[in-house]
């Protein structure tokens, strides 16, 4: 599957939506018009890749909503070059919104079976992550911190300490905090021991779990 000009006149449809929806960043906005969602998916989903909704990958995952993505990168605010740490790499999606960006992206997948699919993908797509960590995103990347940004794709029940501990001073984690759904929450760090909280509104994820699979 490749891309074509059906879909990307579908990716300027979906951008205009997301607009309407409240993403003013135009970085932002143009990287949902550059980044082929349809490669992302199965194949048999392709028709629906530009639609404003969440779709099943591999593992019982999901590829997050466009809006979600949009708005998760908005929050970060952050220039090319920035280091950012993304936990749940999952299809790649927002992995390539954020290289997009040009941000210096460190990503982390905790099965095994997605980060096999998508180091596949990434090659195909010439898109190179400083660092496609197979491993427990709990834990974060200690060795490569600390971070301008840290975003987590997936439901955390709490505060995860040890990713706090990985932002730089100023640096802004994005994180979606909750069991059954989830309040968006950005959480800056402002000195070596004190944290400013964000919160924008509920949103549903699948759950951040413990542990490689
Ligand atoms: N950013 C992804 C979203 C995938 S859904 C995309 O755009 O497609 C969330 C992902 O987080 C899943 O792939 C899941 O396997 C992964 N995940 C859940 N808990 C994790 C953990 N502790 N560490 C790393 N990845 C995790």
């Amino acid at each position: 599957m490749k891309d074509n000009f059906k879909f990307k006149g579908r990716r300027r449809i979906l951008a205009l939506e997301l607009k309407k929806k409240g993403i003013t960043n135009d970085k932002v906005l143009d990287s949902v018009m550059n980044v082929p969602r349809h490669l992302f998916i199965d194949p048999g989903l392709s028709e629906q890749a530009y639609l404003d909704k969440a779709l099943p990958i591999k593992n019982n995952q999901t590829i997050s909503q466009p809006f979600t993505v949009a708005f998760q990168t908005q929050l970060l605010d952050l220039n090319e070059g920035c280091k950012v740490l993304e936990i749940g790499t999952g299809s790649g999606y927002q992995t390539s919104i954020l290289n997009h960006l040009k941000f210096n992206i460190y990503t982390i997948e905790r099965s095994h079976n997605l980060f096999r699919t998508t180091t596949k993908l990434f090659n195909r797509l010439k898109i190179y992550p400083k660092k496609f960590v197979y491993g427990d995103g709990y834990n974060g990347l200690k060795d490569d911190s600390p971070f301008d940004g840290i975003i987590v794709t997936a439901g955390s029940p709490t505060t995860p300490n040890k990713l706090l501990s990985q932002l730089k001073i100023g640096g802004k984690m994005i994180i979606p905090i909750g069991e059954e759904t989830q309040v968006m929450t950005r959480i800056t760090r402002i000195s070596e021991s004190k944290f400013k909280k964000e919160t924008y509104g509920d949103f549903k994820f699948v759950p951040m779990l413990e542990n490689k699979d």
